[in-house]
């Protein structure tokens, strides 16, 4: 099978590489065909297929939509998007507004808990001043001695019931779905084994994400375990989605895989990029 990796970072969102930096990386690593999925926020696109030109990289135009759905964060990757759409520039910089007032909230609530100067001190780890998130955050309380790393931080501060923590209203589901369609796209339920919802609410959410015009699951992502991705083959099919590949790679040190570097989707599976031109010229280029 072809290797696409269609979820990265770069430090236009919470990524630690430039765009180019991430997709010479990404080439070096093996990937065909790379999507950058920044959060919320795609002008990383343009560099990065240009050096995906230089290098011979196939590459998509991608994004990952922060939604709230019930009382859960869900986020929704856009792949394929015309980046100059109107409708979804405007979403997200609708998206990043409402980021932007939460960031504030969040540095609140860590002065509460004895931690000052936290947004300056997130500010100062994000390349993006449009895009603060608790990656940032994250970044900041570790540098500064209060937490070991990264992972450590999600587990001690800015997640529910912990100093840090504010409830936000991102996008709604049929919004982000919506935009990510009028500009082309096509949308992805991304990374959905993360989600602390049960069955009952899983089912309800793949019906509406379907129903909304939500095309594809990712199947293979790095949080997942090999039994999320046998659950969500077998979700994909019941609900008639088809299946998407990512590694959600974020930079050396702070992600569990290198991009490309995931297994193969389920022969049973039909890939989200099965009609998609890419995956004809790379049949061509190799008969
Ligand atoms: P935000 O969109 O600002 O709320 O930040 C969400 C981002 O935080 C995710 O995309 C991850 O990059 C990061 N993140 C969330 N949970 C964890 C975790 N347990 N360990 C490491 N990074 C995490
Ligand atoms: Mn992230
Ligand atoms: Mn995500
Ligand atoms: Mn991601």
């Amino acid at each position: 099978m072809p290797n696409f990796d269609l979820h990265c970072h770069s430090n236009v969102s919470d990524g630690l590489l430039a765009p180019a930096e991430l997709v010479a990386r990404a080439h070096a690593a093996g990937v065909e065909v790379l999507a950058l999925t920044d959060h919320d926020d795609m002008s990383g696109l343009d560099e990065a297929r240009m050096t995906a030109a230089e290098l011979g990289m196939l590459f998509v135009n991608g994004v990952e939509i922060s939604v709230s759905w019930k009382k859960h964060t869900l986020h929704i990757v856009g792949l394929h998007v015309d980046p100059a759409h109107a409708a979804l520039q405007q979403g997200l910089a609708q998206v990043r507004a409402g980021r932007m007032e939460r960031a504030v909230r969040i540095a609140a609530e860590l002065a509460k808990a004895g931690i000052p100067d936290s947004l300056e001190g997130a500010r100062a780890f994000a390349e993006n001043q449009q895009l603060i998130g608790r990656s940032h955050f994250a970044r900041f309380l570790v540098a500064q001695g209060y937490v070991k790393d990264v992972k450590t931080v999600f587990k001690k501060y800015l997640v529910q019931g912990k100093p840090g923590f504010v409830t936000h209203q991102w996008a709604e589901l049929g919004e982000a779905v919506g935009w990510i369609r009028a500009a082309g796209g096509v949308a992805v339920l991304a990374h959905p084994g993360r989600y602390p919802i049960g069955s009952t609410n899983m089912r309800t959410l793949l019906a509406e994400f379907k129903e909304a015009g939500g095309t594809a699951v990712e199947v293979m992502t790095a949080a997942h375990t090999a039994e999320h991705s046998r659950l969500f083959t077998g979700y994909a099919e019941e609900f008639g989605l088809l299946a998407s590949r990512g590694s959600d790679f974020h930079g050396p040190g702070e992600s569990y895989v290198e991009p490309g570097r995931l297994p193969d989707l389920p022969a049973s599976c039909t890939p989200v990029w099965h009609d998609w031109a890419e995956t004809k010229t790379l049949a061509l280029s190799r008969s």
